[in-house]
């Protein structure tokens, strides 16, 4: 099979055979922008690389015709003394790895062409600067030589002479530079620098094979689970010179602001440099905007070419261009990573500009990032208190605080330890990612919004903070200094990614709150998707946040929750410890009159959304006190003796709570303890009613069974609902419903839905009964399920779709049997998981129930489950 595609053979269709930058090399020939030439040998002649560890007969076979053809159309020949061309080798996977595998430039230079080119071009600095670039990309990438070992010559020379930067050495700097970096080869074991054009570019492609195992790659590929299996492309491409001088520059610009979103040509470059320089921070680039007033014409071209590539693409572009004496060329283009939040801004915009439909937008943000978005931000009078340390650019916005460290292996450390981090460098390389991860935020004195740390930031959806120019760290003290303040390691400091500020100490946090285009966005998402989005809150401080949040209502209310304050707490152990009924009067009084306070609090504030109570669940001893200083303190709250409290203790005490005297079976044994939250229900309906505000009670029981079960509880609610309205002579809508969270239940909820208003699904115990994993005692077996791939995920996170995802599809497909309108809800952790809800949609859910900060999360979900 044909192993080499020119790039005017190739299309972005073609990314898993071609990679994503071959096929984007590709896809911009073909639009007619001035790309370099070139060709792309396909990943699948990487997976035979994997394979036999060497190049075929056929694939160098191939190689010869291609590079033959880009000969006659550069007019260059590759590998002549004569105008030598020279070409770049390009890793490139299908899934964009920025910086994670290597490239080399300006293949083709020798001893003898570098002189040629001088000659030829008139331009002796650019030749040898070429010519030194290569020295070092090759020696790092290829034989495997330190980076740190050319880096230091370099930063040698400019110290010496007094250098600020790498303009300012001359042609004879670079001549001692080229040749001690040949000594550099020759003290190696790797032995000379390979004078054949032929041989570099041979053992080039070798290396970017080689390189989609290299420690770094692995990593990111973990991280962004992006499969082992897909390999890399590597792209040959004539070179062209943004080193050639003050009329030649290398940039890199996004199509639209990828921290903030905002639109309008956002990016940097550098004059006279080549390639890397901006990504890697060695020089602060300057914004593209300056070209507007250096390079006019060209600004324009540029902006033209980025409408193009973002209309064409429909989508915000990372694109790479080099200047090489006034003209313009594109190197690179790919789908631009961005904050969360502006991926939110870009997907509103570009609907309301009509480059996307609304479903596009929805389907362009991924749910699970909007939870990032909900990152709290610095208190502002708590940041009033503080001064700024330093500042720099706002790479990736958010608010952090942690411990200062200065290395990558120190933070990972840290951080294991459950230490917050701040890792502060002068500037990151890919090295890096491991500490960056383990990161609260990462902080940077050099390199522009486009450097490494800024890009890997924002992927990470991390704050960042980079060029702090006041910033000195030194990393062999493990200090950083600011104007003569220090920083040691281990310190706190605050950073915010949105306005580059940093300051020393902690500075207290709040939450955000969703405005601008994220509510827009969520509100196509509400209009879009089927499923409604509840949530499960206990307080009204909670509800309030899911209906900022944008919460229907709630799902799901646990009421025993109500009973945990201290004042509740004695009541209820009154309650629990009491004899007989006539004991248990004044505790279910007492608790009967706080309960209706809550409940009138919560109903005020849905202010007409449906809220769904659920009655008491858990096990009572769970209330009682277990240790001796405890049960002493009971003991003199409830004028019950010290040894009475533990025999009672005692006596309650289950070997299985779980499976023990909890749900409704505490009714059926208790039936007073329903009695009276029904009773608080009611009363603080009837007084909402009396102030003109009519709500329909929605009553959940949990952990049903059964018809007979099921029957026999709803009476006894019923009963209560139905006393109060005729002793208040009015009648009004309500609804009992039930709980299914047993197999059991799933299998005859034909039965259970004839006496059952609506079902919500507790997909917590369902999953806990359906697996028997006890949820309190995973965490000894998870891990390893899960590291082994024996379980593709916790199904505690994500629904088990075989196995619990089949019950509770038998459970909808019965009720709607009996009641073909049945309400289905889901109020487990899964409710509030993208995934897990892309499966609900499938089965017929009618909304999930998730805690607040989930809310927005599900609304995205439920939308793209939906399309
Ligand atoms: P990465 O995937 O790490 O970005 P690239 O293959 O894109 O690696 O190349 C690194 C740098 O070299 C980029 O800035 C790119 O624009 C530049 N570059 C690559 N090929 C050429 C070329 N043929 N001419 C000029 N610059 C090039
Ligand atoms: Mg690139
Ligand atoms: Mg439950």
């Amino acid at each position: 099979t044909k192993q080499i595609y020119n790039f005017s053979e190739g299309s972005s269709q073609m990314s898993n055979l071609l990679g994503g930058k071959g096929a984007n090399l590709a896809e911009m020939t073909r639009m007619g922008l001035p790309v370099p030439h070139g060709f792309t040998i396909t990943t699948e002649a990487c997976h035979e690389y994997q394979l036999r560890h060497n190049l075929s007969a056929e694939l160098l076979q191939e190689l010869d015709q291609a590079l033959d053809s880009l000969s006659t159309v550069t007019g260059k020949k590759f590998g002549a003394a004569k105008d030598p061309l020279l070409v770049s080798v390009r890793s490139g996977a299908a899934i964009s790895m920025p910086g994670m595998m290597d490239t080399i430039l300006n293949i083709g230079l020798n001893d003898e062409s570098v002189s040629i080119l001088a000659r030829l071009t008139g331009n002796e600095r650019f030749a040898y600067d070429s010519y030194r670039r290569l020295l070092a990309m090759f020696g790092n990438v290829v034989f495997g030589l330190p980076e740190t070992a050319f880096d230091q010559i370099l930063t040698d020379i400019k110290k010496a002479k007094n250098y600020d930067s790498d303009l300012d050495l001359t042609i004879d700097d670079l001549k001692e530079i080229v040749s001690r970096f040949k000594e550099i080869y020759a003290d190696s074991d790797q032995g000379e620098f390979p004078q054949d054009p032929k041989e570099q570019l041979l053992a080039a492609v070798n290396a970017v094979f080689d390189s989609w195992n290299n420690h770094r790659a692995q990593i990111y590929r973990q991280e962004n689970h992006i499969s082992e299996a897909l390999g890399t492309a590597v792209n040959i491409q004539e070179m062209v010179f943004g080193n050639f001088g003050q009329d030649s520059g290398t940039g890199v610009a996004f199509t639209r602001n990828p921290s903030t979103g905002e639109a309008g040509l956002f990016g940097e470059y550098l004059i006279n440099a080549q390639g890397e320089d901006v990504v890697a921070g060695i020089r602060t680039p300057q914004p593209v905007s300056v070209l507007q007033v250096s390079m006019p014409v060209l600004y324009a071209q540029l902006l033209d070419t980025a409408k193009k590539i973002e209309a064409h693409y429909r989508d915000m572009q990372d694109m790479e261009f080099t200047i090489e004496q006034g003209k313009m060329y594109l190197l690179q283009t790919r789908s631009g990573k961005r904050t969360p939040t502006a991926a939110v801004r870009i997907a509103v915009d570009m609907a309301q500009e009509g480059l996307l439909t609304k479903e596009d937008a929805i389907l362009s943000v991924e749910a699970e990032s909007i939870a990032k978005m909900l990152h709290p931000e610095f208190d502002p009078e708590d940041l009033k208190k503080h001064q700024v340390l330093a500042s720099g650019l706002p790479a990736s916005p958010g608010a952090a605080t942690g411990q200062v460290y200065f290395t990558s292996a120190d933070a990972k450390k840290a951080s294991d330890q459950g230490i917050k981090v701040v890792l502060v460098r002068s500037d990151t390389s890919p090295e890096d990612i491991e500490g960056m991860i383990a990161s609260q935020a990462i902080v940077t004195s050099r390199g522009g919004m486009t450097s490494h740390a800024a890009v890997v930031a924002r992927g990470m959806a991390s704050t960042g903070v980079v060029g702090a120019h006041d910033l000195e760290v030194d990393y062999d003290s493990k200090t950083a200094s600011v104007k003569g303040q220090m920083i040691h390691e281990g310190d706190w400091i605050s950073v915010d990614g949105s306005s580059g500020n940093l300051y020393l100490g902690q500075i207290k946090s709040r939450d955000a709150v969703i405005r601008g285009e994220l509510s827009q966005l969520l509100d196509w998402a509400k209009q879009t998707a089927r499923m409604g989005v509840y949530t499960n809150a206990d307080t009204p401080k909670d509800f309030q946040k899911a209906l900022d949040f944008g919460a229907d209502g709630i799902g799901l209310t646990r009421t025993e929750h109500m009973f945990f304050k201290s004042e509740r707490l004695l009541q209820m152990r009154r309650l629990i410890l009491a004899e007989n009924k006539i004991d248990r009067q004044d505790p279910l009084l007492k608790l009967l009159a706080m309960q209706q306070g809550d409940f009138y609090e919560i109903y005020r504030l849905a202010a007409g959304k449906e809220v769904t109570i659920r009655l008491l669940d858990p096990p009572l001893h769970e209330f009682l006190p277990h240790d001796e200083k405890e049960i002493a303190a009971v003991s003199q709250q409830t004028g019950l003796s010290v040894e009475k409290l533990r025999a009672r203790i005692e006596s309650l005490k289950e070997s299985n709570p779980m499976l023990g005297h909890r749900g409704d079976r505490l009714a059926v044994t208790f039936p007073d303890i329903y009695e009276m939250q029904v009773q608080a229900i009611m009363n603080a309906v009837l007084r909402l009613h009396d102030q003109g505000i009519e709500v329909t009670p929605h009553i959940m029981i949990p952990l049903t069974n059964s018809k007979a079960e099921m029957g026999w509880v709803r009476r006894l609610v019923v009963n209560k609902i139905e006393e109060t309205m005729v002793k208040h002579k009015l009648s009004m809508a309500y609804t009992v419903g039930t709980m299914i969270e047993t197999p059991r239940a799933c299998v005859v909820a034909d039965e259970i839905a004839e006496v059952s208003d609506f079902f919500s699904f507790g997909t917590n115990d369902l999953t806990q009964l359906a697996l028997a994993f006890s949820r309190d005692d995973v965490a000894s077996f998870m891990p390893d399920y899960l590291k082994k791939g024996i379980l593709p995920a916790d199904p505690f996170q994500t629904v088990d779709t075989q196995g619990v995802g089949q019950l509770m599809k038998i459970a909808i497909d019965k009720g709607r049997r009996t009641k073909p309108n049945l309400d289905i809800g889901v109020c487990g952790e899964v409710g509030g998981d993208a995934a897990s809800i892309d499966f609900f949609e499938k089965i017929g859910v009618s909304y999930v129930s998730c805690s607040p900060y989930r809310v927005p999360v599900a609304r995205m979900a439920a939308a793209q489950a939906h399309i």
